[in-house]
């Protein structure tokens, strides 16, 4: 059984080849075009107090091809690759230190039971946990 993912992946290819557009798509110059598009994600919100939901939708998509188009062509496999930094990720953040809170994993430190360390801020403080 193919998932999503694989679906899409064949979809945005078969689109490319169908153009021609395949000997102008290398790793480095859709390295680039990922990083662009994804710019375009906030162009919904600019000068904006709300949003347009099909515009955002639309900006969305065009990063998820280029995504999509750039680990095909150089043979990364997005479902395991994503499995796994999920598994680094929940590793990284334990839910127990990190419930609630919004820093990263490495301006904390855990400092005992229930307290975890700010680094590098002006004031260091310690901050309850649950
Ligand atoms: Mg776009």
């Amino acid at each position: 059984m193919e998932n999503e993912l694989n679906i899409l992946t064949k979809k945005v290819r078969k689109f490319s080849e169908e153009r021609d557009w395949t000997k102008f798509q290398n790793p480095k110059d859709l390295a680039i075009a990922l990083i662009l598009e994804a710019s375009e994600v906030l162009e919904p919100f600019r000068f904006k107090s709300e949003f347009n939901k099909d515009e955002l939708a639309k900006e969305l998509a065009d990063v998820l091809n280029i995504l999509l188009r750039l680990a095909d062509i150089v043979g990364i496999d997005l479902v395991y690759w994503f499995d796994k930094k999920l598994e680094e990720n929940a590793a990284k953040y334990p839910i127990k230190t990190f419930y609630g809170v919004n820093m990263k994993y490495s301006e904390v430190s855990k400092r005992g039971f229930g307290t975890i360390l700010v680094k590098n801020s002006e004031v260091n403080k310690n901050v309850a946990l649950h």
